[in-house]
């Protein structure tokens, strides 16, 4: 189980899969210099909230007649929809499919649209997306970019056996599809290391951290094939003035540029946007299309008045890039995540409530503080 979510960024996994210990690490365990963040306020170039859309269930996906249509709805991905995205939309195709239709509308053109739209292409259908917003302006941009499937994708109560293997087969599969996305311009997906850092040894647990979060199942250990184990490192091993550290390597995505070549490799099958606002589903009748698969993420809580999708507020700062700077840190207990993509060097931080929150002001404050811990790592 997991009790907090330590940033959304699927961190218990880091800690808790199998690791390699000390006697049994091969030259790859060598210490590398690692070139310092330059952590400073006056560096900050963007700060932004965007709501989870979680869903104590899990996201829904399942279809129904109204409005003389069939609505394919594919929602609720709470904080694993980019990870999830391809494996979610295949588990949809076979009810787009059921309908017989050629030609389909996806409504959202976030992480699950745009993935289910292309799946679709993929599969010989027609698409035409409406959206109120595209990209950059849709809230799946203002994620954090890294793989964390199972990061608050349900509640531990709802993680029965069936639901945890649908998860398996939907991770795998996006998994699979990533890694197809490998190597190409741009990099919009690669892997990197990173370093979980920690006063207290890992398997000690952390006091206080009641967020107001329910508890989460640890769906990612149905994974550990999956992922490099984590490595122990010595001091001298790395540059962090922490007691315990730990090398990991994970799959991050480049929002920006995995977004457009998203956009770009829909519309060069043929995709087309339409730009359009729902106030209520019964407008849905409006489409030529007769099959409508309803991606509209948080969006879906106001237009069906669905009240199971709960927000999970999320704030991300971003530093000026450093190219040279690689790598990932993770503070233990010290609510802080430091992830290095190439637009940003992006630092996050749990607010004080963030379950619940649909409050989507910054707070300056908030991420004003996680860059004074950052650099005090590296003063
Ligand atoms: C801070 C933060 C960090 C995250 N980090 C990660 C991460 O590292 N990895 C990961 O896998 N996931 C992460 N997530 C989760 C991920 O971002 C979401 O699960 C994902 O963005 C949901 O995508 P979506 O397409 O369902 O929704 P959205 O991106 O919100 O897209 C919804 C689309 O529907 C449209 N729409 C909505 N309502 C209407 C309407 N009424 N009429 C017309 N159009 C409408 C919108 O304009 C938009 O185009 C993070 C989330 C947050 C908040």
């Amino acid at each position: 189980m997991q009790r907090r979510q330590l940033l959304g960024a699927g961190a218990a996994a880091l800690v808790t899969l199998p690791s390699i210990h000390h006697a049994q690490q091969n030259s790859f365990a060598a210490p590398r210099t690692l070139a310092p963040v330059r952590a400073s306020a006056d560096r900050l170039i963007d700060m932004t909230v965007c709501l989870r859309p979680f869903r104590a269930q899990g996201p829904r996906i399942e279809s129904e007649r109204r409005y003389g249509k069939t609505i394919v709805h594919h929602y609720g991905h709470g904080g694993s929809g980019w990870s999830l995205s391809w494996g979610s939309a295949q588990l949809a195709l076979p009810l787009i499919q059921a309908t017989g239709a050629r030609q389909i509308a996806v409504i959202g053109c976030g992480a699950i649209g745009l993935t289910t739209a292309r799946v679709a292409q993929q599969h010989g259908l027609r698409v035409r997306i409406y959206c109120k917003e595209r990209p950059p302006e849709v809230a799946s941009t203002f994620a954090t970019g890294t793989w964390s499937p199972d990061s608050r994708i349900c509640t531990e109560e709802h993680a029965t056996p069936a639901f945890s293997q649908r998860w398996e087969t939907m991770a795998r599969h996006s998994f699979r599809t990533y890694q197809s996305l490998l190597g190409l311009a741009d990099n919009p997906v690669e892997w990197r290391d990173g370093y979980v850092l920690s006063d207290t040894p890992f398997d000690q647990p952390l006091e206080g951290d009641d967020d107001g979060e329910p508890d989460y199942p640890d769906l990612q250990e149905r994974l550990a094939d999956m992922r490099p184990r984590s490595v122990p490192l010595r001091p001298g091993e790395h540059p962090f003035k922490v007691p315990h550290v730990r090398r990991f390597t994970q799959m991050n995505f480049n929002i920006a540029a995995y977004q457009r070549l998203l956009v770009n490799d829909f519309l060069r099958a043929g995709g087309e946007f339409v730009q359009r606002t729902f106030e209520h589903p019964r407008q849905f009748s409006d489409l030529r299309e007769r099959t409508i698969v309803n991606c509209t993420g948080y969006g879906a809580r106001a237009l069906l008045g669905d009240h199971s999708i709960i927000p999970v507020r999320g704030q991300i700062a971003r530093l000026v890039p450093q190219a040279e700077v690689d790598y990932a840190i993770m503070y233990r207990g010290h609510n802080l995540f430091m992830l290095s993509r190439r637009d940003s060097l992006l630092v996050q931080a749990q607010g004080v409530h963030d379950f619940g929150n649909d409050d989507t002001r910054v707070d300056r404050a908030l991420s004003v503080a996680a860059v004074e811990r950052l650099a005090a790592l590296f003063a």
